[in-house]
């Protein structure tokens, strides 16, 4: 062992099977030392190299993953957006769907408004109402049932798309409503206006403050002189310079005085009617002036034919006198 020690060679019996011989192989020991150490280092060198490999792979695996991921987030965020755009696409629904029942009741309440106006005409009008243009404007129907309020419930996709058609066909509704009243509407107003002004023009305010009638229509005894007369109008006491007011619209066509009548007014009516005012202590208004019912035109007097202060109202038709009492009421003291 010293001499091999020495002379630092190793020698290896290399024993195999009875039919072999045994073989020596001398190896010096550096050489014997350095197998171990490539057997090592190539092992490390495998390692370092799978090392290397298998980061490359976790790498590359990492990038699909973080790619997988990406592409999720995405479909995720365009899912996100797309259910974000349904929302909103079904709240304009919604809010279409209120704007049209809104309008819907609106205009049904201009509709009822017009038939309102077609049966004053046809109640106070003149007979040129045709008829047509209300059965028109009612011929529509409405569904008003729709209700506002209560609980949150959640509306499927189907729902959505039944309100919008509604809402379609709500507004479809509106348009073809919107397109009769275009042309019935100002006819009946302007029928309506004409009415209003045949009305207003209907003598049937009592000209003055006091109530008390001191001489009838028809025939009396004339005051001064005794005899048998036909009186034309009704007679109204009142105080010196009390108001007279106008029984109904018109035009002012004679503001004079004569003996018998002293100072008198005559207003003429759009339905042909006149009224005349008499013995007027003053006369407020010009011929050819218009007045509205309920004008004061004049001051009450007593002058011309008359034993005091007081008012001979009388109403013409045709140019005959009429008995003013259909026409006027004592408890008309408001314009109507
Ligand atoms: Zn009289």
């Amino acid at each position: 062992m010293k001499s091999a020690s020495a002379n630092r060679r190793m020698t290896l019996l290399v024993m195999r099977d009875a039919q072999h011989s045994v073989k020596q192989i001398h190896l010096s020991k550096p050489l014997l030392m350095a197998v171990p150490a490539a057997a090592v280092l190539s092992l490390s060198g495998l390692i370092l190299a799978l090392q290397a490999h298998s980061s490359q792979v976790i790498s590359q695996l990492e990038q699909k993953v973080s790619l997988e991921n990406a592409k999720s987030l995405q479909l995720q965020s365009s899912v996100n957006s797309r259910e974000q755009s349904i929302e909103r696409l079904q709240n304009e629904i919604i809010k279409l769907s209120t704007q049209a029942k809104d309008m819907q009741l609106k205009m049904q309440r201009v509709d009822e408004l017009e038939q309102q106006l077609q049966q004053f005409i046809e109640k106070h009008g003149t007979g040129m109402i045709t008829g047509d243009s209300a059965d028109k404007a009612s011929s529509l129907s409405w569904d008003a049932s729709q209700h506002i309020g209560g609980e949150f419930i959640a509306v499927h996709d189907n729902e959505m798309l039944d309100l919008a058609q509604e809402t379609k066909d709500d507004f479809q509704e509106i348009q073809e409503l919107l397109k009769t009243m275009e042309s019935t509407v100002p006819d009946t107003l302007q029928k309506a206006q004409e009415t209003q002004r045949l009305i207003a023009g209907n003598p049937t305010l009592w000209p003055t403050e006091s109530r008390v009638m001191t001489s009838s229509f028809g025939y009396r005894t004339d005051p001064f002189t005794g005899k048998a007369a036909f009186h034309a109008g009704i007679d109204i006491a009142g105080d010196n310079g009390g108001p007279v007011y106008a029984a109904g619209a018109g035009k002012v066509t004679t503001a004079d005085q004569s003996g018998a009548r002293g100072r008198y007014v005559v207003i003429e009516h759009p339905n042909g009617l006149q009224t005349w005012y008499m013995h007027l202590s003053k006369v407020l208004v010009k011929e050819g002036e218009s007045v509205d019912k309920g004008d004061k035109i004049a001051l009450l007097g007593s002058t011309g034919r008359s034993t005091g202060p007081h008012l001979h109202f009388q109403v013409v038709k045709q140019d005959r006198p009429v008995n003013p009492l259909p026409y006027i009421r004592p408890e008309s003291s408001e314009f109507n």
